[in-house]
């Protein structure tokens, strides 16, 4: 998944996508794999991942996750896939309860800042830009559901 960038204060009135912006995920993997990143996750995030996997939460913090500093992130395979993308099917293996950082993709302050951001999100994910229109107003809900 793409690392968040550092960012700065988002737009409160009228930004620049107040008119809503395409996205509908083809389901191609891309954004859970690629170059190294960070899936950031929380209690409550990793209770739920281990609760689908049926596993106890410190099992699943000790098989899946690694200290970033004062956070924690999913690990990766060597080739920066997340470990939770399946190899074959390409699919995430715990997508009923999986992160708010991949549940709000491609909505995030750091895709939206810019105009030039988001195209920067087109050019890697190709849901992004195409398909189902969403209003300012679903957009906002899932940016505003954690600062990534
Ligand atoms: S990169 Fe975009 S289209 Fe591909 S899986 Fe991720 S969200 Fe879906
Ligand atoms: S947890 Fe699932 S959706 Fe999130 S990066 Fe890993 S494979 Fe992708």
């Amino acid at each position: 998944m793409p690392t968040p960038k550092s960012r700065s204060t988002a737009p409160v009135r009228s930004p620049w996508y107040a008119d809503g912006l395409r996205f509908e995920c083809t389901q191609c993997g891309a954004c859970c794999s690629g170059e190294p990143g960070y899936v950031f996750i929380d209690e409550s995030e990793t209770a739920a991942m281990a609760k689908e996997l049926e596993l106890s939460v410190a099992e699943f913090e000790r098989k899946f996750t690694r200290p970033v500093g004062n956070q924690t992130s999913l690990i990766e395979y060597p080739d920066g896939d997340c470990i939770f993308l399946d190899p074959k099917s390409r699919h995430c293996l715990v997508y009923q309860a999986r992160p708010i950082q991949c549940r709000t993709w491609p909505f995030w302050d750091s895709t939206l800042e810019t105009p030039a951001d988001w195209q920067d999100t087109c050019d890697v994910c190709p849901g992004a830009g195409s398909g189902q229109l969403y209003t300012l107003d679903q957009i906002e809900i899932r940016r505003r559901e954690k600062s990534v």
